[in-house]
């Protein structure tokens, strides 16, 4: 977790001003990283805080992205499994996402009335009343986190296979975090590989991710810090959970400098999740034991923005060897 502060100040809505378009004569503001990102068409503005259309050259790096993600886990043999970017009720509840993030969870709700219901609703909207209670929630979540709905699908299939499993995962994902920093959104996407098996596997996973994206760091010609952290646990409890997740080393981050003066930003994170998710689900080894879980993922959007911070807004004009990283097959 890094300070979501910094950068909280700005104008929201409306264009940012393109600085090639001003007159001659009028003082130029230096343009901040999410106004020069917009302006140059790579975000596109919705009017809400986080949430972004994607232009096609954004696109293309994301795409390089997760190819290269797909490149660094083939030798996993992994299990690729797709889900919308949501979760049944029940299976976020008994993920306890709500014990430990109530904050940042987005539950989807819809109208379930009458035609009488239908014309108050309208009566509402027409005069400018709130209307939000007249949703109810429709029994399906967003998805948090791209690994959350994995672990469910694994446990009712019975124990693991022998030597346990990885699967590959990619998801949109929700977090109501709405900020300025281009780096925090609202919806994202994250691709990750889960583990699924012994601690020894678990821990042996992730040291190799680590190291993987330490090469990837060079590869890519980025500036990037391996550190322990912790997540944003809810309320007093919470900060004493994160404590425990910090001092136990339960999570490193990939850090890459990003935001304008702001500390780096996490763009990849390693997780070890202990028996937690074992327990929750009731996911046992082949010998029946609690299996443990950890995971590797990197956040889609936030690595393509420490691309677009380090090499520029024009990706024709990166560096041939990390052009070639991202798409040269
Ligand atoms: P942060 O500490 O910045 O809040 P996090 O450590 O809580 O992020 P994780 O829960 O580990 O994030 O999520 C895995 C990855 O998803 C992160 O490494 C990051 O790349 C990405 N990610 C997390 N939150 C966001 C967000 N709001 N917008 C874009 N990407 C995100
Ligand atoms: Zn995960």
């Amino acid at each position: 977790m890094h300070a979501r502060t910094l950068t909280e100040a700005g104008t929201m809505g409306g264009a940012m001003p393109d600085v090639d378009a001003r007159a001659p004569g009028t003082p130029s503001v230096p343009l901040t990283f999410r106004d020069a990102l917009l302006a140059a068409g790579l975000l596109i503005e919705t009017g809400v805080r986080g949430l972004y259309g994607r232009s096609a050259t954004f696109e293309s790096i994301a795409d390089g992205v997760n190819a290269i993600m797909t490149r660094l886990g083939r030798d996993h043999d992994a299990e690729v499994l797709r889900f919308p970017p949501a979760m049944g009720q029940a299976d976020f509840e008994t993920s306890e996402y709500l014990k430990s993030f109530p904050q940042l969870a987005g539950i989807i709700h819809s109208f379930c009335g009458d035609d009488k219901g239908h014309r108050r609703l309208l009566a509402r909207l027409e005069d400018k009343e709130d209307w939000s209670d007249m949703q109810r929630p429709a029994g399906v979540v967003f998805t948090p986190a791209a690994c959350y709905p994995v672990y469910p699908v694994i446990a009712r299939r019975g124990p693991l296979p022998e030597g346990g499993k990885v699967v590959d995962a990619m998801s949109y994902c929700y977090r109501h975090e709405p900020s300025l920093e281009p780096t925090r959104m609202q919806l994202f996407r994250q691709r990750e590989y889960v583990c699924l098996g012994t601690p020894e596997r678990i821990l042996a996973f992730r040291q190799l991710w680590i190291e993987r994206a330490r090469q990837l760091g060079e590869a890519l010609q980025l500036p990037v810090k391996i550190d322990v952290a912790n997540d944003p646990f809810f309320g007093r409890g919470g900060k004493i959970v994160a404590e425990c997740q910090r001092e136990a080393k339960l999570k490193f981050e990939l850090l890459i400098p990003v935001n304008d003066g702001a500390p780096p930003t996490a763009c990849m994170s390693f997780n070890y999740h202990m028996d937690h998710f074992g327990v929750l689900w009731n996911l046992r080894t082949a010998d029946g034991n609690t299996a443990h879980t950890g995971c590797a993922g990197v956040g889609i959007e936030r690595l393509v923005l420490a691309l677009l911070r380090h090499h520029g807004l024009d990706p024709a004009r990166w560096p041939q060897a990390v052009r070639d990283t991202l798409w040269g097959g």
